[in-house]
């Protein structure tokens, strides 16, 4: 489905199909960034209350969360949404008559 890392594919390597309705805009970004941010922050606040490590130990520890999560959850999230959009025949909104 992926030609690259989130780049879409023009087609199925399998059966051909066309992704050109595939448009998931911004939407794999905005799912990733709200489930980092809760499940992110959420975790470092329980580990600053739990524990009040030094503040290396905090460095140590969310970056890499903090830029691995997203990294790693933003290619399935949108692949799962462009699955959603083709089962669903979803298009973009049209306004007027
Ligand atoms: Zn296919």
């Amino acid at each position: 489905m992926f030609d690259g890392y989130l780049n879409v594919a023009k087609s199925c390597k399998s059966c051909g199909l066309s992704y050109g309705f595939a448009d998931s805009g911004d939407g794999a970004a905005w799912f990733v960034m709200l489930f980092v941010c809760v499940v992110g922050v959420g975790s470092i606040l329980g580990v600053e209350i739990a524990y009040a490590p030094p503040y290396w130990v905090h460095i140590l520890l969310v970056i890499p969360v903090l830029i691995l999560m997203p990294l790693l959850l933003l290619r399935p999230v949108k692949g799962f949404l462009l699955c959603q959009q083709w089962k669903t025949k979803a298009r973009e909104g049209r306004t007027g008559s």
